[in-house]
């Protein structure tokens, strides 16, 4: 007993290929509608034949023949050809239809025969002549007018239904469908034009590619003309099985060929009895077919079939030399517009700094033109990303996500319609269901991607795809097609539209464009990042030396620039914002006036941050600038920079001193322009600073002495050996009431120079501390030495040394000092300190601090130059002082001017309240003395008494008794 069991599901891979291995015809058998002599080519003797010979010639000829007789009879026994010769010229490719005489058995009244080589056999197929009277003329009239359409019409599918519409009225079967393949071979109904019995039922549906296997495909592109008169005859057999060969006969050509059972038991369930179907080729490939269904058999004249051919080989060609090329154009120009426009973005974009803003701009403007629903690049570690309109930078993850679909491969290029289930969701592009995507590992890793969503339609099938029956018959697994042709909707689950060349093509360039953008891109930041750092300062982005040194290369190939001004700008008493008010505070201020500087400037001009506190704005001309030009321009930097600074609410003010030269291009020297310009500033800060000084021959002199100095300084410091000179002070009678100590310096060629200069310039090259502490170490001995000479020795009050504010500011200071002390045996209240207003403006407290400590340890302060600072009067009382020296400069002139008579007056009154000794300073005539001496002034020190004399004068003078 047969048990049959079926079950209906998805074919799996392993079935496909069965269902693909198995042979599409049953080897041996053909359509019984007519019949088949295989014949010897050489003998002409018949070799093989179907065994339905003798029963259709009874039933069409009413004659009787014997199917025995026929094995190994000669061929004309049994028909008489009207061109004999015909049998030697037979093709293997296509059958020729060959004319019948009327004198034998099978006459040419009844039968239509064509023959065709199988390897070399002569293959005869006769069948039953009908009695359709064709018009020939009409299908070719036909196809012209379709040509003639051609060149009018717009749609394709217009086209398509005037074919099938014309083949139906033709060939009078029920249902004339053409079949258009896609890429994945499932099969798409373009036209069908069906009998007035008939309704349309397939057009849009899509056929699964299993529908007509592969090996079926193959043999349709070249047997392009197959038909089956009627599905429900059963077969003939071919007799013998087996050819004088030892081999089947080949039917791949035979028109009468059967169909295999699978295919047969497929037509049955679509109700279909007999059909016909033609290939329509493109080139060598299957573009699709034409199918024929009729509802009863259904045999094709001879004549039909061979118009049918023609039919589809014309078709053919309006395929390949009209729509596809018409097709292939259209895309190509659509894609050479692309590209042209995607370069055209690209080739834009390269010319702008790489930024977000940049790939927001390119990504959208590309996109206006390739529309797709994801477009990205990832760069940099960052994924540039465009969904529909909006921009944004997605987070590391997604570029991770993209990069690990390359971790396992080697190629560069991934594309998928079902990314979810080939690789995962991707971070933040869950929504993404296809994605194309293109990788580059040069200049560094970079990739670039299209995506697509999924889609929403659903495809409608004619069947559902990729099922099958699976028929379990004695054990033994068969498939079977499938039985319902029912409309199915596919939805697309996760999945987008397929990628196509055209997509391929538009992400290739699109990648190509990027990857030369961001080659450029990468190679410009590299080299920016090399020119920042070297010519670029990296606190106010301003120029620095170097790049200033270029600039004024560059101005000397450049014939416009005649002149240059440098003008060297230097901050006065920035160090005290630094060390008071903190390097950030120092820092915003820098930045700050960079800014102010810049806005001093044409483009043509160059802001340069030196170092520290220095600027150079160097401004050029096209001829010598006006002295009035250079003056207004240097009083417009001085008022810019002077302009104050909101810090937290606080205001700083800082002011600028500025040396200024002029150039003449042409004998530019770089270096020696810089250090004229760097004395001209020092002019400007000896000259009391906040101002501009432009450079003159007396500077250059001056330069070039302090140079010397400098140099014969440092020698001079580092031997120690420092002459002090010394100048009483005294009281109203005349007493001795203290001695201050004052530096001198013997200098081998410009004799003596005067402490104002060689203490500014020790300050400034940072010699203060070691030549002060010499000074210390000078007037002690000097002391030391004077208490040997005179054991009893009064000097009617402390020695007085003069205290540089940097020497303060020195931490080692007050250690120092003591020991020093210590060492000559030297009592702290001996000693005085004479320091400035300045010192109280540099650190306030810090220097409070210290002083107030040496204070309480005996060692008196005095507030030397007062008056001349910034302290008023009335902050005096605040202050660790001792004794207050009234400013020589209030003491020359107080004679002459009431005001200065009246502030020293206040000065007095004020520090005999404070209980603070006054001392008038710089007394030279008798007229001072007798004023201060009025005021209530009890110590003077001056010419009018005694200038500071040597250490010998003063210890005759003051030390022996
Ligand atoms: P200073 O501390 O105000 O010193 C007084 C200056 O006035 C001395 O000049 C002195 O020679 C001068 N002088 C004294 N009496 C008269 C007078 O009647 N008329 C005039 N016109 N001048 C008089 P000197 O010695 O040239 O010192 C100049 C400045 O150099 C000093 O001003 C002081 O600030 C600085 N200095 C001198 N020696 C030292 C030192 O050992 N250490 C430090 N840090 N600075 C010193
Ligand atoms: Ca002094
Ligand atoms: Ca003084």
């Amino acid at each position: 007993m047969n048990e049959q069991q079926i079950e209906t599901r998805k074919i799996t891979s392993e079935e496909a290929e069965q269902c693909a291995s198995e042979q599409i015809q049953v080897i041996g058998s053909i359509q019984p509608h007519g019949f088949q002599f295989i014949v010897d080519p050489q003998s002409f003797r018949i070799v093989q034949y179907s065994n339905n010979v003798s029963s259709l010639i009874k039933k069409i000829s009413n004659k009787k023949i014997n199917d025995h007789a026929l094995l190994g009879s000669d061929l004309h026994q049994w028909v008489s050809f009207q061109a004999k010769k015909e049998l030697t010229k037979l093709s293997k490719k296509h059958s020729t239809h060959l004319a019948l005489a009327d004198d034998t058995i099978i006459k040419g009244s009844q039968w239509e025969c064509s023959a065709h080589l199988s390897n070399s056999w002569i293959s005869l197929e006769f069948s039953p002549k009908t009695n359709e009277n064709f018009d020939s003329q009409t299908l070719v009239s036909q196809l012209d007018s379709m040509v003639s359409l051609l060149k009018v019409v717009h749609d394709e599918s217009e086209l398509f239904q005037t074919i099938t519409d014309q083949l139906q009225t033709y060939t009078q079967y029920d249902r004339v469908m053409m079949y258009r393949y896609l890429p994945d071979w499932s099969g798409e109904v373009v036209a069908e034009s069906v009998s007035p019995l008939e309704s349309v039922k397939y057009l849009g549906l899509r056929f699964p590619a299993e529908d007509i296997p592969k090996q079926a495909r193959e043999l349709y592109k070249i047997n392009t003309l197959r038909y089956f008169a009627n599905v429900d005859a059963e077969p003939a057999q071919l007799t013998p099985s087996i050819l004088p060969d030892g081999k089947p006969l080949d039917q791949s050509f035979s028109a009468l060929r059967s169909m295999s059972e699978m295919h047969r038991s497929y037509l049955k369930n679509m109700g279909v009895k007999a059909t016909l179907s033609l290939s329509i080729k493109e080139g060598d490939e299957l573009w699709g077919l034409i199918v024929f269904h009729h509802n009863a058999p259904k045999i094709p004249s001879h004549h039909v079939a061979a118009q049918l051919r023609i039919t589809g080989q014309l078709f053919s060609e309006i395929i390949n030399s009209y729509i596809t090329p018409a097709f292939n154009i259209k895309e190509l120009t659509s894609l050479m517009n692309t590209q042209a426009y995607i370069e055209a973005i690209f080739s834009q974009a390269k010319k702008a700094d790489l930024s977000h803003g940049l790939f927001e701009s390119v990504l959208q403007k590309v996109n206006n033109a390739i529309n797709y629903d994801f477009i990205g690049i990832i760069y940099n570690q960052k994924c540039y990303t465009l969904k529909g309109d909006v921009f944004s930078i997605l987070k590391q993850d997604t570029c991770d996500a993209l990069a690990n679909i390359f971790l396992n491969n080697d190629a560069l290029c991934f594309e998928s319609d079902q990314l979810h289930e080939d690789v995962g969701a991707i971070p933040d592009l869950e929504d993404m269901a296809g994605l194309s995507i293109m990788k580059a590992q040069s200049p560094i890793d970079f990739f670039v991607f299209i995506g697509k969503k999924e889609i929403a339609k659903t495809i409608e099938w004619g069947g559902a795809p990729s099922t099958v029956n699976i028929v379990i018959k004695d054990n033994k697994r068969q498939l079977e097609p499938r039985s319902s042709f029912a409309l199915w909707r596919e939805k697309m689950e996760g999945q987008s539209d397929e990628w196509q060349t055209k997509d391929t093509k538009i992400l290739q360039c699109l990648f190509n464009e990027c990857k030369d953008f961001i080659s450029l891109k990468h190679t410009q930041l590299l080299m920016n990042k090399l020119e920042k750092g070297a010519y670029y300062d990296p606190l106010t982005g301003l120029a620095n030396r170097t790049h200033l040194k270029s600039f004024i290369e560059n101005i000397k190939q450049n014939d416009e620039t005649q002149f240059v001004s440098f003008f060297f700008i230097d901050l006065d008493n920035f160090k005290d914002v630094n060390d008071f008010m903190g390097h950030e505070t120092g820092d915003k201020l820098l930045i700050s006036i960079s800014q102010r500087l810049n806005a001093c400037v044409r483009p043509s001009d160059l802001v340069v941050r030196l170092s520290g506190d220095e600027f150079i704005v160097l401004f050029t001309h096209q001829s010598a600038p006006e002295i009035a030009h250079i003056e207004a321009l240097a009083e417009k930097i001085i008022s810019r920079i002077g302009e104050p600074v909101l810090n937290n609410a606080n205001t700083l003010v800082i002011t600028p001193s500025l040396g200024i030269i002029t150039e003449k291009v042409e004998d530019l020297n770089f270096n020696e322009s810089l250090k004229r310009a760097d004395i001209a500033m020092y002019s400007a800060k000896n000259a009391g600073k906040n101002r501009y000084h432009i450079f003159n021959d007396q500077d250059q002199d001056s330069f070039n002495q302090k140079t010397i100095l400098t140099m014969d300084l440092r020698k001079h410091v580092a031997n120690g050996d420092m002459t002090l000179y010394y100048q009483p002070k005294i009281d109203t009678n005349k007493q001795l009431k203290g001695v201050e100590a004052l530096a001198r310096w013997h200098h081998p060629t410009f004799g003596f120079v005067s402490p104002d200069v060689f203490i500014t310039l020790a300050e400034k090259n940072n010699l203060i501390y070691g030549l002060g502490v010499n000074i210390i170490e000078k007037a002690c001995s000097d002391l030391a030495h004077w208490h040997s000479v005179n054991p009893t020795l009064d000097l009617g009050g402390p020695l007085s040394i003069n205290i540089s504010p940097t020497q303060l500011a020195e931490r080692s200071f007050e250690e120092d000092l003591l020991a020093i002390l210590e060492r000559h045996h030297i009592e702290r209240k001996w000693i005085r300190l004479e320091i400035t207003e300045s010192v109280f403006m540099k650190n306030y407290t810090t220097s409070i601090d210290m002083l107030s400590r040496l204070q309480q340890q005996g060692i008196s302060i005095s507030l030397d130059d007062f008056g001349t600072g910034y302290s008023s009067l009335n902050s005096l009382w605040k202050l660790p002082i001792d004794e207050v020296k009234i400013d020589k400069s209030f003491i020359a002139n107080m004679s002459q001017d009431n005001n200065l008579f009246t502030m020293v007056e206040s000065i007095i009154q004020l520090c005999q309240k404070l209980n603070l000794e006054v001392v008038g300073e710089g007394v030279e005539r008798n007229i001072e003395f007798n004023l201060l001496k009025g005021l209530g002034c009890n110590t003077i020190q001056g010419y009018y008494f005694s200038k500071p004399l040597d250490p010998t004068r003063f210890q005759q003078t003051y030390i022996e008794e």
